[in-house]
């Protein structure tokens, strides 16, 4: 079955590319949820955080140090940003391919819808 973020990865399918390294890899979502809207995903396929396997552990690490780039990139490490992952129908997971949303450029309410 394909994935439509592992396409993204091969460079079969556009992407606004925000950061890519070895590992890892950060594109601005097609459909944004906030001024600044961008996926980090693991160039690897994982099917999701409950599909991450001990061999996965640093790449989630790698995640979040890719965050903290990502933020001074976009000038919002001091103002802040917001990091989210779902999991599962409950959370709205729609692409199982493993991302974090960083979310930022507006005051984000909490908790969460
Ligand atoms: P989920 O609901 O699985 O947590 O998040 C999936 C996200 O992927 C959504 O925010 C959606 O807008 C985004 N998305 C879906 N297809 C594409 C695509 O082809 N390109 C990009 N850049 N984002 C996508
Ligand atoms: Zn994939």
């Amino acid at each position: 079955m394909g994935c439509i973020f592992c396409d993204i990865v091969a460079k079969k399918k556009p992407a606004r590319i925000v950061y890519e390294d070895e590992e890892i890899l950060a594109f601005r979502d097609l459909n944004p949820q906030a001024p600044i809207h961008i996926l980090i995903i693991p160039k690897k396929h994982v099917s999701g955080v409950t599909g991450l396997r001990d061999e996965d552990r640093r790449l989630v690490g790698l995640i979040h140090q890719a965050a903290v780039r990502i933020a001074r990139a976009e000038s919002v490490y001091q103002c802040g940003f917001r990091l989210v992952v779902n999991s599962g129908p409950d959370a709205g997971q729609a692409i199982d391919h493993l991302h974090f949303h960083f979310l930022a450029g507006r005051r984000l309410s909490w908790p969460p819808g």
